[in-house]
Order: C-alpha cells, then sequence, then structure tokens
C-alpha cells in the first residue's frame, strides 16, 4: 500500500467516480478510496457528523477505525484488510461509530472493489447508512417518505413559497391485502405512486406517507385544478386495474390544503390536512375535501388558529380551562355531579369551543397530552366540590383517539393514583364516533376501566346509526340521550313518543339514563315520566367556571342549587 501524494489527474479521477457514486448513494454516506494511493474521498455530511479530518483524507481506513466501537473493530479492520490484500471483493457490515458528540450509532458500510485492466484492485467505493438518520425513501415505491414530506413542507414554510399540499390514499388497502395477498396489494400501491407521480406529482412533489396515503405538493395549484386532477385520476382507479390473475376496482379518498401565510409548523398542516382526509373517506364519499382556512364566516385564518392552539400546549397548556356543568337528579333536583368541558382562550381569537378544534386535533401527537391535562385538572377541581358532596361524579369526555392508545387505560389509572381520585367517582363519556375503532379493542379498554371501578358513559345516544348494536356488544353504566331529541319535545307528539322509546331502549342496557340539553322545566316534568334519572341543561344551568360551581353549592340551597327556575343559571 503506498502513500505517496496523490497525483492531479487521479484526484480528478477520484472525484468524477465520487459524483456518480454520490448520486446513486442517495440518502446514504458515500465514501470512495483509490487504493493505489490510499486517498479517498468521504460524504462532508459524515465528515462533519463523525469530526472526521476532511473530505480528502491519506489513510482513511485507519482514520475510521478510530471511530469505531471496540468491540466492533477487530471485524471492521480484517475486513479492511482483506480487501487491500486482494483477498476480497467487498464488503457488508455492520458496526458502531461514534459520533461528534460521542455517542455511538448503528451503520451498516457496504462497499465493492473496482479492479484496474491489470485485474489489480483499484478502487473501493461504498456507502455507510446512519440508522440513526432516517432513511427519506420509500422503499416500496421508491418515491420520498412521510420524512421526505415533512422535510419539503418545512422547506416550503421558511422559504414562504405558497403551496397546495394534498393527501390522496387507497380506500379498503387492508381488504385486498385480506383477499389478494400483501403481494397484490404492494403492486396497487406501487402502481398508484407512478400513477400519481406522471399525473399530478411532475408538477411538484409526490411522496408515500403511511399505510394507503400518499402526498402531493404542488407549488401553486387552485382547489378546482386539483380536484380535476384528482377527479381524473378517480375515474383511471374506478375502471379497475389488472394485476396479477385479479381485477381490482380501487376507490380514493383525497383531502387537501392550501397556504399561503406562514404562521404554522408541518405538524399543524399535517393535522388539518389529515381532518380533511378523514372527512373525505368518512363523510364525503371520497370527494376531495378541502380544509377551509376561514372560520365559519369570519377571516381568521384556521390553520394559524390550529397552529395557536397546539403552541399553547406545549406552553404548559396555556389559555385552556374547564367548565362545569351539573347533573342534576331529576327526582330530588340535587346535583349528583357534574360534566368537565373544555375551552380555550386566546387574546387574539376571544374563546373558542372544543367543537373548533378538538376534531382537527385529536390524531395529532400533541392530543394524549392534552387528554391527559383534562384528566388530571378535572379530578383535582372535583376534589375540591367534593368536600362539599362527598360522593359527587365528575364526567370527562374521550375523543376516540385517545381510546386508541396502547398506553391510554394506564395513562388513566397514573392520573386517577396521582391525585388520589375514587375510581368509582369517575366517569368517562365515549360518543358513537367510538364506533370507528376496532370493536374488540374498545371493548377490552371499557372492560379494564369498570373492571377497576371506573364508570363508562355514551354520549350524544341517538345520533349514531347503529347505536343499538353498540349497546348490544358492551355495557355502559349510563346512557346520555343526545339533546336533538329533546329540544322537540314540548310541541309535537311525535317527538314525545320517540324519546320514549329512546329512553326504554337505553334504560333495558345501561343502569342510569341521563337527558341532555334540557332547556326548560316543561321538558323536565315530561322526561320524569319517562323514568329518566339524569337530567343537564341550560334549565339548571350553563356550564360554569369551579369557582362559581363551589359558590352556587355554598349558598343555603346546597346541593339543591341549581334548582332554579331561572334561564342561564350562571
Ligand atoms: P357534549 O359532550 O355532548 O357536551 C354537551 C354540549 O352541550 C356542551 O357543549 C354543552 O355546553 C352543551 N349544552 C349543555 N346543555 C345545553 C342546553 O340546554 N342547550 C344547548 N343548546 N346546549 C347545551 P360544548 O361545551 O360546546 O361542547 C361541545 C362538544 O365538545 C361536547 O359535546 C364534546 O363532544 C366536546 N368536548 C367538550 N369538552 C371536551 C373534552 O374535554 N374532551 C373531549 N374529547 N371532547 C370535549
Ligand atoms: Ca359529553
Ligand atoms: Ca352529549
Amino acid at each position: 500500500m503506498e502513500t505517496n501524494k496523490i497525483p492531479i489527474e487521479r484526484k480528478n479521477k477520484l472525484d468524477s467516480l465520487y459524483e456518480a457514486f454520490s448520486i446513486i448513494g442517495d440518502d446514504t454516506y458515500v465514501y470512495l478510496c483509490d487504493m493505489k494511493y490510499d486517498c479517498s474521498r468521504w460524504s462532508k455530511d459524515l465528515v462533519d457528523a463523525f469530526g472526521l479530518p476532511g473530505e480528502y483524507m491519506y489513510g482513511a481506513g485507519d482514520i475510521w477505525e478510530e471511530h469505531i466501537h471496540p468491540d466492533d473493530r477487530k471485524v471492521f479492520h480484517e475486513g479492511i484488510q482483506c480487501i487491500f490484500s486482494g483477498k476480497s471483493a467487498g464488503h457488508d457490515m455492520q458496526y458502531r461509530a461514534k459520533k461528534k458528540n460521542g455517542e455511538y450509532v448503528v451503520c451498516t458500510c457496504r462497499g465493492i472493489v473496482i479492479n484496474d485492466e491489470q485485474g489489480q484492485p483499484e478502487y473501493f467505493g461504498g456507502a455507510i447508512r446512519n440508522h440513526d438518520q432516517q432513511g427519506h425513501i420509500d422503499s416500496l415505491t421508491g418515491l420520498r417518505n412521510q420524512y421526505g414530506f415533512f422535510e419539503d413542507v418545512k422547506r416550503h414554510i421558511n422559504n414562504k413559497t405558497p403551496m397546495r399540499v394534498c393527501i390522496m390514499g387507497i380506500g379498503r388497502l387492508t381488504e385486498i391485502n385480506e383477499m389478494y395477498g400483501y403481494g397484490v396489494g404492494n403492486k396497487v400501491l406501487q402502481y398508484f405512486g407512478r400513477y400519481l407521480m406522471d399525473h399530478v406529482g411532475n408538477r411538484g412533489g409526490t411522496y408515500r406517507l403511511d399505510g394507503a396515503k400518499f402526498a402531493i405538493i404542488a407549488e401553486t395549484q387552485s382547489f378546482r385544478e386539483i380536484k380535476k386532477s384528482y377527479e381524473a385520476i378517480r375515474r383511471r382507479f374506478r375502471q379497475g386495474l389488472h394485476i396479477d390473475d385479479v381485477f381490482i376496482m380501487v376507490e380514493l379518498n383525497a383531502g387537501t390544503i392550501s397556504l399561503e401565510d406562514f404562521a404554522t409548523d408541518t405538524q399543524t398542516i399535517y393535522s388539518c390536512l389529515n381532518y380533511a382526509y378523514q372527512d373525505s373517506k368518512l363523510k364525503k364519499h371520497g370527494d376531495m375535501v378541502e380544509f377551509l382556512n376561514h372560520l365559519k364566516g369570519d377571516k381568521r385564518n384556521q390553520t394559524e388558529m390550529i397552529y395557536a392552539i397546539r403552541e399553547s400546549i406545549n406552553q404548559n397548556f396555556k389559555g385552556f380551562y374547564l367548565l362545569y356543568q351539573p347533573i342534576i337528579d331529576s327526582d330530588t333536583e340535587e346535583v349528583k355531579g357534574a360534566e368537565a368541558l373544555l375551552r380555550w382562550r386566546d387574546e387574539k381569537y376571544g374563546m373558542v369551543p372544543p367543537d373548533e378544534f378538538i376534531p382537527v386535533l385529536e390524531r395529532d401527537p400533541l392530543f394524549p397530552k392534552l387528554g391527559e391535562w383534562i384528566l388530571r385538572t378535572a379530578m383535582e377541581d372535583t376534589k375540591e366540590i367534593q368536600k362539599i358532596i362527598p360522593e359527587f361524579m365528575i364526567h370527562i369526555n374521550l375523543s376516540y383517539a385517545q381510546l386508541e392508545r396502547i398506553d391510554f387505560t394506564d395513562t388513566v389509572w397514573n392520573v386517577v393514583e396521582s391525585v388520589k381520585f375514587e375510581p368509582e367517582y369517575l366517569c368517562l363519556e365515549v360518543t358513537e364516533r367510538c364506533k370507528l375503532l376496532d370493536m374488540d379493542l374498545l371493548e377490552n379498554v371499557l372492560v379494564s376501566l369498570r373492571a377497576g371501578g371506573i364508570h363508562v358513559a355514551l354520549d350524544d345516544f341517538g345520533t349514531g346509526y347503529s347505536s343499538v348494536s353498540l349497546l348490544k356488544s358492551m355495557y355502559f353504566d349510563t346512557i346520555k340521550i343526545d339533546k336533538i331529541f329533546v329540544q322537540r319535545i314540548e310541541e309535537n307528539e311525535k317527538e314525545r313518543a320517540l324519546l320514549n322509546n329512546l329512553s326504554q331502549i337505553a334504560l333495558l342496557y345501561s343502569g342510569e339514563v341521563c337527558a341532555e340539553g334540557i332547556e326548560t322545566r316543561c321538558e323536565g316534568d315530561v322526561l320524569k315520566t319517562y323514568g329518566i334519572q339524569k337530567f343537564q341543561g341550560y334549565y339548571y344551568s350553563k356550564p360554569i367556571e369551579l369557582e362559581k360551581f363551589l359558590g352556587h353549592l355554598n349558598t343555603d340551597e346546597g346541593t339543591s342549587c341549581f334548582k332554579k327556575n331561572e334561564y342561564n343559571a350562571d
């Protein structure tokens, strides 16, 4: 092995070969060594990350060896010796290497030897993949993956270039996999990715996100243009694909968002996009849905608001607070509990009700943190109320994405323990949206909560179409009849009959029935005759702050304090 200085023409050759190597080595570090001079060129990213002397190095093998974990050095050393002595034509190994900051990362290193005209080793080149660094390419479709997508969205935000982002996905991919096997499913994904790239992506970037979802970033396109392209793609896939021996019809879903101003971040955009995508899938039969950036009628930018709300979560839940609405015993009209209802307030946006942000954020990675804060705050507040009414029951709403998390029950029990809350006074409300979850999973969660004494309630009963089937498969301690059924009973006999029947079904399947949205004394009087045990509504009180709640309880009327014939008790 010679260590003479490399002549200029050899250096130029090394550079041009190195350039070729680095093109094909996308996403990995590359290196190339002129073995006659033991002079190599290594990627700048690697040199920076591991603190090597420079891009060009003599005796790079020895230098690199210094960075390899002592336990892995021997194998590496022998491998390199075999290569330089001509005994082996390449290597493929894994070892730990030390980064500049002292931390070891696992690297896969693959290299080959290129011989000269005489068959003597001339170059040794290859790629090092640092497993610490996420790859940006999806191996199935060859498209940039989720990490690449996030990176590119971020670049657009930083450069302030307007963009339209779009998620398109294949409906029922799981069914395709189950019916025809993963091989066929993979080919559908490959075909779709290719098709997207050819038909829309060539004006921007095409990405494969998780599962059946793909994304497009287009620099400027109106909703009409992108929708037109989407409809054309949809028609193509509805005609069906011949894959192997099968013929498959493919249905699509799509959500999109346009961004012109940039007080936002990638995760906010992703949550808004996903919300639009879910809407397309669940409510719009696959029509493309645009995430509307203007809140009902006014000019506030919703993406910016969602961004501000996410920031609040990160700033120790600044601006979030809970209101409590009493739950009354229909017989004695005494307060038995309350429902905790979330609010967010901010100087710019004022008070924002939960309907405007929970549906968008419930799948956001930050939501579990907020969910835990709600649980903890509500239980801590309730302990104050329990000093006056010891058996006071607190109702807390859950979003279905919370239930989906594998650590959900652990979180609940941790909070219950750390607050020292009696579980039998905690009632968790789930809505019929939880039907979107896997039923076995939901049942497991509910069973394990109930086994520890926690109550569970089915919220908004009657608004979904398969409520009765849900009741047949799962037990709820309480069923809450939605307010839309209560609100018209005074004027209409049919409405009364409907409500009566709903109550009877609810009574049949649960221990207790609560009616929501009671606004007048007369409504309460009618409901009592149907055997409903609990009432909640503006007639008793709107949702109010804890201090007001305690203030009411401390009046002479005690637990019957909300028994007022006064609309808006706050
Ligand atoms: P929900 O669980 O059905 O809560 C009852 C809603 O009805 C509340 O609206 C309450 O203010 C309203 N309401 C109560 N009595 C009356 C009445 O007599 N008349 C009328 N018209 N409305 C009445 P709010 O507070 O705006 O909450 C809306 C929804 O947001 C809730 O519906 C719930 O689904 C969700 N939500 C609220 N807080 C949370 C939370 O902490 N976590 C989760 N996941 N969802 C929450
Ligand atoms: Ca509720
Ligand atoms: Ca409800």
